[in-house]
């Protein structure tokens, strides 16, 4: 039907026969002269309708068409007149003079404009995803999906290259524990049984291991029924890696290959390998185990300066076994009153009783530790026109709280990154998390991780905190891009954490029975990874918002508007599965 795309044509086309489709982006009548901007997947051409080339039936016929409506034109592709050629469109020095219009689809008006004039807000997002057919059409999303698909080819090329197998799992499986739960899906064959949805391939990639496939990989889509959050999908894609005799530094090697290649196939080369920092480390200088390491911002133990000044938050603080922490903000003197109570604000937010401030200008300290013991700029090392803004308490608050107060002040401050890209692996994670609601513990990554060697013996002796696991994080601009571990072989081991976990024995053979079965057969050394796909799409194309690299992506409240999902369900369906309807 077609000889190009519409966004294709160029000068060298000039004086070419061309037959085009596409939608009507918008239509302008101009002194008996009509153009139609045409639309498709590559971009718009202009296309002309004038009384010296088009036939009158057709001069008739264009003067109806609508937006969005579908047609085929056929016509010349003419230079533009240079006064007439457009910069902001790949077809902008030409333009097609109609001959032929072939109108294929008629529409109303559509229910959310597709063209929109410069500078004209889009329109409220959930009414984009009600009318998502018509939202997808917009250029900027086809560009989005243009490179989520290439990005798609090369990570596959690269994990090709590196001897991956792409193998795929069930979807129709048992409950995978990655810390949500489950979506389940009722049988009707074995009334009363479910099938849970994976909430990642984990148990099946080790078993391919223990079956002996060496690498595989998998775009592989994950359910998982969380709690709403913001940034968060209930369905999502990740590129999902295990690898036989391995330890971490073999796959931060392999996940290092893809990253880069991803970003260098959106034009951005990043160098390898990435540094490598702990958890501790990350939690003590940054607040957080992302950390966005483009700004020198970091967070300071300030108790030796700070303490026995008479100052009683402080002391009581670090009598209480807690720690005195807090920023120094090169020409923080500057931020108002206003900013820096917004400030504890946020801070408070995080769980501290305030936000305390030293200021240095020309000579003076003031703020509420001006009036510490024998506290002068230099003891501080507070150059003229610096803060410091501090924090008291255990860590499990002041470390959130100064996180939030660094991410605000860069947001606030906009200091120049020093780097565009900061990769940074950040390993050795606790291997259990206290878990408040039950007094016990839960595991901090999945029950798979494996302990770290060196922590085994204290493991043995009964502690939990403190006890390191073989689990690592990649992270990008203080974006977490994914996690992995190497995992438990030994059925026996991997019995006892489970029982740490509060899961007996009897329990763990009725859920994971299969996995034990596999690794007491024989299970060679593994770890692996997954790589957030729907992130790094989202942080490679500029999108801010997930939902903008997610062909049908659900609301912040799992909800999917296009298609009105979730649904309730005819209750003679319920009774096939011998499910009762909840009144
Ligand atoms: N299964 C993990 C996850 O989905 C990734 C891994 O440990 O490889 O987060």
């Amino acid at each position: 039907m077609r000889t190009h795309r519409c966004g294709a044509l160029r000068p060298a086309h000039v004086g070419q026969e061309v037959r085009l489709g596409g939608w009507v982006h918008r239509r302008r009548d101009l002194g008996g002269i009509v153009f139609l901007d045409l639309r498709d997947r590559d971009g718009l051409v202009q296309v002309a309708f004038g009384p010296d080339w088009t036939p009158p039936d057709l001069m008739r016929a264009v003067g109806e068409v609508g937006m969005e409506w579908v047609v085929i034109v056929s016509g010349q592709v003419v230079a533009r007149p240079e006064a007439a050629r457009n910069s902001e469109i790949s077809t902008g020095d030409i333009e097609v003079r109609a001959t032929g219009l072939d109108v294929r689809a008629r529409t109303s008006a559509p229910a959310i404009p597709v063209w929109r004039s410069k500078g004209e807000p889009l329109p409220a997002e959930e009414l984009r995803l009600q009318h998502r057919h018509l939202d997808l059409r917009r250029p900027e999303l086809q560009r989005n999906f243009e490179l989520r698909h290439r990005l798609f080819q090369r990570a596959r090329a690269e994990l090709t290259a590196q001897g991956f197998f792409e193998i795929e799992t069930p979807i129709l499986t048992k409950p995978t524990p990655e810390g949500a739960r489950d979506y389940l899906v009722p049988s009707s064959v074995h009334p009363g049984q479910f099938y849970a949805l994976p909430q990642s391939p984990q148990i099946y990639k080790q078993v391919l291991m223990v079956a002996g496939f060496d690498r595989y990989f998998q775009i592989a889509r994950c359910f998982r029924d969380e709690d709403l959050r913001a940034d968060r999908q209930p369905e999502f894609t990740q590129i999902d890696i295990e690898a036989s005799f391995v330890g971490p530094r073999d796959v931060y090697a392999v996940v290092e290959a893809v990253l880069s290649a991803l970003w260098s196939e959106a034009g951005e080369p990043v160098p390898t390998p990435f540094p490598r920092m702990s958890y501790r480390d990350a939690m003590e200088r940054f607040g957080t185990d992302k950390p966005d390491l483009r700004y020198d911002f970091f967070v300071e133990d300030l108790g030796a300066l700070l303490g026995r000044r008479g100052f009683r938050a402080v002391d009581d603080a670090l009598g209480n076994g807690g720690r005195v922490r807090g920023i120094r903000v090169p020409g923080g003197a500057a931020l108002s009153r206003k900013d820096t109570d917004r400030l504890a604000e946020l801070a408070k937010g995080a769980g501290v009783a305030g936000l305390a401030t030293l200021k240095h200008q020309a000579g003076q300290l003031t703020g509420p530790l001006a009036k510490l013991e024998g506290m002068t700029p230099d003891l501080a090392q507070l150059g003229d026109g610096d803060l410091l803004l501090v924090a008291a308490g255990g860590d499990h608050v002041t470390s959130p709280a100064l996180d939030r107060v660094r991410l605000d002040l860069i947001r606030r401050l906009a200091p120049e990154p020093k780097v565009r890209h900061a990769f940074t692996w950040v390993d050795d994670f606790p291997l259990f998390e206290p878990n408040p609601e039950t007094g016990g513990w839960v595991f901090a990554h999945h029950p798979f991780t494996s302990p770290h060697p060196d922590d085994l013996a204290r493991l043995e002796a009964g502690q939990r905190s403190g006890v390191r696991a073989l689990h690592y994080d990649a992270v990008y601009n203080g974006n977490e891009l994914g996690s992995g571990s190497i995992r438990i072989t030994d059925p026996k081991l991997q019995l006892a954490i489970f029982e740490i976990l509060g899961i007996a024995p009897e329990e763990a053979r009725r859920r994971f029975g299969f996995l034990l079965t596999a690794l007491a057969s024989g299970a060679p050394p593994h770890g692996g990874f997954a790589i957030g796909f729907d992130r790094v799409t989202m942080l490679l194309s500029g999108a801010e918002s997930l939902r903008d690299v997610i062909a049908f992506p659900k609301t912040t409240a799992a909800r999917g508007l296009f298609e009105d999902t979730p649904a309730p369900v005819d209750p003679r369906d319920l009774a096939i599965f011998r499910l009762a309807p909840t009144r």
